[in-house]
Parts: C-alpha cells; sequence; structure tokens
C-alpha cells in the first residue's frame, strides 16, 4: 500500500484531496496546524501530524516522527497555504515572510525530505498546489503570486531533475474553489466575481481531488512538469 502525505489536510482542497486518496486504499497522513485538526483528521481515519510550515522546530519535528514511525513517503501533496493580503506599499516584512515560509519554503523542506525516500522505492509523485495568481497575479496578494510562481518554477526544474528515477512533479492551479480561503473575501464582490467565470460558479475542493488523484495513479504516469489548471476557465 502506497503512503500519501498531505499537508494542511484538516480543511478545504487537502481535507477533500486526504479523503479521496483514503478511499482508493491509500494509507493517508494529513498535517494540521493544531491538535484540533489533528482529532479531526483521525476522526475521518486519516492519520494526524501537527505541522506548521512558519516554524522551523515543527516542519524537523514532523519529519522524526515520520522517520521515527518508518514510513516510506511515495506521494507528497504541497497542499498547505496561507494568504495574508496587503497591497506592496502597505505590505510588512511579516506578511511577505510568512506566505514565503508556508507557501515556498515548505514546499522545498518537505520535498527534499520526501524525494530521498522516493528515490529508494524508485517510484514517486509530488503534487504542489499553487493558484490561478501565479499566472495572472492579483491586486493585494503580490507575495501569494509570487510564493506560487516560485512553486510553478520549482516544479518545472524538479521534474527535469528526477524525471529518470520513476517520479513525477506537477503543480495543480486552481481558480476560486470554495473553501475557507475564499470566504475571507477581503470587501470583493463574490457575484461581480462569478460573472468572470464562464462556468458560473466556484470550483468544489472534491473536483480538485478528483484531478490530484488522477496525478497520483498509474494512469498519469507520463505526466510530469505540468502546471494543470482548474478554475471553470476563469483563465485560459
Ligand atoms: P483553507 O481551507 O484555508 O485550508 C488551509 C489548510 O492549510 C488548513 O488545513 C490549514 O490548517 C493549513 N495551514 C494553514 N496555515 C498553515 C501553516 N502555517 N502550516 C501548515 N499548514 C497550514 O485553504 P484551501 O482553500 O483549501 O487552500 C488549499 C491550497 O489551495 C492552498 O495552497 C491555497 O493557496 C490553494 N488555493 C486555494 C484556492 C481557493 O480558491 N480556495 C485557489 C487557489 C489556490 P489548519 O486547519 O490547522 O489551520
Amino acid at each position: 500500500m502506497k503512503t500519501a502525505l498531505i499537508t494542511g489536510a484538516s480543511r478545504g482542497i487537502g481535507n477533500a484531496i486526504a479523503l479521496h486518496l483514503k478511499n482508493q486504499d491509500y494509507r493517508v497522513l494529513g498535517t494540521a496546524t493544531s491538535k484540533g485538526g489533528v482529532s479531526k483528521l483521525e476522526d475521518q481515519g486519516i492519520e494526524g501530524l501537527v505541522l506548521d510550515l512558519n516554524s522551523s522546530n515543527s516542519k524537523d519535528q514532523l519529519w522524526e516522527e515520520i522517520e521515527n514511525k518508518e514510513l516510506k513517503i511515495s506521494i507528497l501533496v504541497n497542499n498547505a497555504g496561507i494568504t495574508r493580503d496587503n497591497i506592496v506599499l502597505r505590505m510588512s516584512d511579516d506578511e511577505w515572510q510568512d506566505i514565503m515560509n508556508v507557501n515556498l519554503n515548505g514546499t522545498f523542506y518537505l520535498s527534499k525530505k520526501a524525494l530521498k525516500m522516493m528515490l529508494k522505492l524508485k517510484w514517486g509523485r509530488i503534487i504542489n498546489i499553487t493558484s490561478t495568481s501565479a499566472s495572472v497575479g492579483n491586486k493585494g496578494q503580490s507575495n501569494y503570486s509570487a510564493a506560487k510562481a516560485g512553486v510553478e518554477a520549482f516544479t518545472k526544474s524538479l521534474a527535469r531533475e528526477v524525471g529518470k528515477r520513476n517520479i513525477t512533479i506537477n503543480s495543480i492551479a486552481p481558480g476560486f474553489i470554495d473553501t475557507d480561503m475564499t470566504q475571507q473575501n477581503n470587501g470583493v464582490n463574490i457575484d461581480e466575481l462569478i460573472k468572470e467565470i464562464p462556468l458560473g460558479r466556484f470550483g468544489k475542493p472534491d473536483e480538485v481531488a478528483h484531478l490530484a488523484s488522477f496525478l497520483c495513479s498509474e494512469e498519469a504516469s507520463y505526466i510530469t512538469g505540468q502546471i494543470i489548471h482548474i478554475n471553470g476557465g476563469l483563465y485560459m
């Protein structure tokens, strides 16, 4: 049975991916930032682990726990992500740095660690969750867009480095998906936003999870280094 690690699995897109993989008989480990989030995961039959990607200690502790349990991660979904919106002129260093720590540096840290296991297993999948904003930019999200664009460039470079080792690296770039993240809309008019989406609605976490579980499968073995957009036609 293959073991998958999904960051930010306690809510939204990460939770949907974790549940999809669990239903397909993968062993699924999911992270949350709090013990409460870990309990919620355990109630869903997912092995919960605490991880705060803004803390070096927390990252190291997570990896120590994985090694102590002698787990062999063959699928990594770098899903955890946050926003700290502000226009550049008002953006604090912390608002910039927190976004880099969680959205970009966390992806590097975990990918490097998990890759060592995948190399030994001679098989691996890394799926990074990015965003449409990496391609088009977004007013008030220079930090978030820059981090996600960084993850997309990382995806392509790493895919070139490890392709011959039977390890694929891809990004999924969602548009607007109905989760807690899009509930904090900072005064944006949702009805106006929806008019811009050809399919006329936000996406569902489950719709992203279907794509992620396909990318984990054997059927997706010839897909690597790709940024796959899922956005109802918002960006094409
Ligand atoms: P969400 O509902 O806000 O859930 C975020 C998840 O990340 C939670 O499980 C949360 O854990 C975890 N998390 C938050 N801060 C963390 C930290 N410091 N360290 C580790 N984990 C942390 O978000 P979502 O909408 O599902 O987004 C998932 C991914 O999709 C993100 O990378 C996001 O950027 C991307 N995305 C989302 C949309 C969208 O429209 N929703 C669009 C494009 C891209 P806790 O439950 O413990 O807080």
